[in-house]
This record gives C-alpha cells, structure tokens and sequence, in this order.
C-alpha cells in the first residue's frame, strides 16, 4: 500500500494514479496541531486496515489534482546513518563509518515534501550536497531487538535526499535546515517492498546521474540499522531513519532539478531555490570571546 498526505495534512492510499481520501475514515483532523496523523495512522494500521480497505472501494481523486505533502512529519525521531556505504567514505577521505560510529540525529523540521522546493540558506562560498538516501518507516515500539527480529518492526520505507552543508561545524547543524530532508514521495508499505536487501538507488542533479548504488553495498544494512538504533533509544511508529548515502555526493544550486528515485520505493523530483539568511557565527568561525 502507498500512503500519501496532501492537501493540507489529509491522507490518503494511491492506486492506480488515484488517491482515496481515508481522512475521515480514521478519525483524522487534518488541521489538527501538532501534526501526528501518519504518526497515528501508522501506529493504529493494523486495526484500521479493515476499514481503509473499505473505503478504497469508493472512487479516488486523480493524482494529478492534488498537491502532495511530506508523506510524514514530526516523528518522535529522525535518525540517520553517516557513512555507510565504502565507496562514501573514501571519496570523502574519511575514517567515519556507520557501524563504529553509529548513528546522529536531524532535526525533524528538516523534512519536506514531493513537491517542495530545496531551499538553500545564503551561505556564500559553501557548498551544499545532495546525498541519496533509503528511508526506513518504522511501525511498531521496538527497544534491544536483534537483526532477526528487526524487518518485523519496519512499516515501510521512502525516498530521502539527506541534504547536507559541507564544512566543520556540528553536522546536526549543518543537516538541519528546514526543507534539509525531502522524504516520499510515498511510503510504501514493507510487504510491497519485500526484501530491502538489493534494492537499486540513484540520483541525478538536473540530467546528470551522480549516484547510484544498491542497497546490498551497504555496510549496516536495514535490519542492523534498526538494531543499532533500537540498542540506544525506544524506536516509536512513524520514526524515521536516514540509511546513509553511497559515493557521488556533489553540490546543488539554485535552478537545478534533483530526482530521486529508490526500485519498489519510489521517485521523486525536487526543485533547488536560493533563500535568504541561515548564516551565524559558527558558520563565519567568529568566537564570541
Ligand atoms: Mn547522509
């Protein structure tokens, strides 16, 4: 099952380039603050299946006619993985590697939509990356679970481009910026993806392909990422985590057209706005005292 929000916070199930409203189907507000409906649909899908299914039977709304949303936001969590595929590190000609070094955090504000720009902060004479990124939906509570059990725990999974500021500061800064994590276009449901094991990721910058790999190159793969987290913090339904970006990674500017696009998951394609402010003084190197 594909789940969607658009709108202005309704979700919905596309099939078949139609979206069908469940909104109102699982009690949802969608003007509800804070915004935790796919937080709740997905912590509550096995019992509201039934009548998701049911209203799937009266006719959807084209796709084309509706404005799609960021499939998730504020989840409890926004984990990712920092280098996590070889090839990465050594083009980044660092020692850093997602199995010693476990996982950070990106601020949740960070994630946007499909069809939301990239909107890059005024930071003259840095670059900003592009990273190409599995997202891993988390369904069910999980805390100390092993890679045997971990699949068990996952929703679903989305496209994610782990926007990045290159430079010295703390990378939770330099990852943060809102619109920093395009996620979706959808989330798809574990059982449609199958095994995550070999799945083929790519990225292109405009008509450029920059980055494809596949996820059995991985050196954490999905069940070990889970594991890892969950040996740390209570994993919640909706928590998302970030699988770390295989070689290719370069700059975006103004005007180019980021697409993503993960086999079984999903593409998507971004558009990259130049923005005003974002700067302070640990980006300028300026100590108070
Ligand atoms: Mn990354």
């Amino acid at each position: 099952m594909k789940l969607v929000r658009f709108n202005g916070g309704r979700i919905g199930v596309l099939e078949d380039a139609l979206v069908h409203d469940i909104t109102a189907t699982i009690g949802l507000n969608p003007a509800a603050w804070p915004p935790v409906g796919m937080v709740q649909l997905i912590a509550s899908f096995d019992s509201l299946l039934p009548r998701i299914l049911m209203q799937m039977i009266q006719g959807g709304i084209p796709e084309k006619d509706i404005r799609l949303e960021t499939p998730i936001l504020w989840p409890n969590k926004l984990i990712a993985y920092p280098v996590n595929f070889t090839a990465h590190g050594e083009e980044r000609n660092v020692t850093l590697r997602a199995d010693t070094n476990g996982f950070f955090l990106k601020a949740a504000s960070s994630l946007s939509g499909p069809q939301d720009p990239i909107i890059l902060p005024e930071l003259p004479g840095r670059e900003v990356h592009h990273e190409c990124e599995l997202a891993i939906i988390i369904g069910k509570e999980a805390r100390h679970v092993d890679a045997a059990q971990a699949l068990a725990c996952v929703f679903g999974y989305a496209c994610l481009i782990d926007v990045t500021v290159r430079g010295k500061e703390d990378r939770v800064m330099r990852k943060s910026y809102d619109t920093f994590t395009p996620i979706g276009p959808v989330i798809v449901t574990s059982d449609e993806v199958g095994d995550p094991s070999s799945l083929d990721l790519k990225l292109w910058v405009n008509d450029e392909l920059r980055q494809h790999a596949n996820t059995r190159d991985l050196i954490l793969d999905v069940p070990n990422m889970v594991a890892m987290a969950s040996s740390v913090a209570t994993l919640y339904p909706g928590d998302v985590i970030a699988s770390g970006t295989p070689a290719g990674v370069g700059p975006i500017r103004a005007g180019d057209r980021v697409t993503i696009e993960i086999e079984r998951v999903g593409r998507m394609s971004i558009s990259v706005k130049q923005g005003s402010g974002g700067s302070n003084q640990a980006i300028h190197g300026e100590a108070l005292r």
